[in-house]
């Protein structure tokens, strides 16, 4: 049962015995998450558990639990807490449900996500961002993601369909292909709109074979490339 380790391996990070970042992280769970709005107890727990720090670069580390995005090189970010949050409520994920992230970057989302549930499937197109991250989760004993290093604006095929997309970088419109791998009755969350400006994050749900938007939040994030 892959699904379990993953699970446990929640459990097992939280038992670690010495973590210096224990009360920063409690912080930033009470005022960037709580404080904020997150009502969703597993999303929350899943915040706690997750030690953000190990997810960024070293010299970056004592600035890891900061109301901000980071940089995790290559030109790319780790999202601010509030925003992975709010993305991972949304999807009103359960513990059967399969997932799609487009976007590994650091890892860390997908972390958050394999708290939630066994099935988490990621993609990412920058090669050494992909490979950091595959070793960081496993070290991390997180067996409960499988990552793919290519362009993901075509999603991934071969597991599809999936109860929950979440795209971590903005497209100029919903990929095509990442609709047809919703499934029946799942949700995605997505940044649209133009590079660099502020996009909007938009809540896509496929119900009785149509596809309904919403707008959510206005955001900004790293833009989607294409061709990996
Ligand atoms: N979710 C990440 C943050 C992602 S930043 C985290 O938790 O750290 C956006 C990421 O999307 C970057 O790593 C970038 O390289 C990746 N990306 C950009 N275009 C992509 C594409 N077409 N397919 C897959 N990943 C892409």
């Amino acid at each position: 049962m892959p699904g379990l380790f993953g699970l446990l391996s929640c459990l097992l990070l939280v038992a670690e015995a010495v973590d210096p970042y224990e009360r920063a992280r409690e912080e930033m769970v009470n005022t960037q998450i709580v404080g904020e709005g997150i009502r969703d107890q597993a999303v929350i727990n899943a915040m706690r558990t997750v030690k953000r720090h190990l997810f960024v670069p070293e010299s970056l580390v004592p600035r890891a639990y900061e109301d901000g995005p980071l940089p995790i090189g290559h030109g790319q970010t780790i999202s601010q807490p509030f925003i992975v949050a709010y993305m991972t409520e949304l999807l009103r994920i359960k513990p059967g449900s399969k997932v799609l992230e487009i976007g590994t970057g650091s890892g860390y989302q997908a972390a958050i996500l394999a708290c939630l549930t066994h099935e988490v499937y990621s993609v990412e197109i920058i090669e050494e961002l992909g490979e950091a991250a595959r070793k960081r989760l496993q070290a991390l004993g997180f067996r409960n993601v499988r990552l793919a290093v290519a362009d993901g604006y075509y999603g991934w095929e071969a597991y599809a369909p999936y109860d929950a997309i979440i795209v971590t970088a903005a497209t100029e419109y919903i990929p095509p292909p990442l609709i047809r791998q919703l499934k029946e009755g799942g949700r995605m969350v997505i940044p649209v709109g133009s590079p660099f400006i502020v996009q909007t994050l938009m809540l896509v749900e496929k119900r009785g074979s149509k596809v309904y938007t919403r707008n959510v939040l206005p955001v900004r994030f790293v833009p989607l490339r294409r061709g990996s």
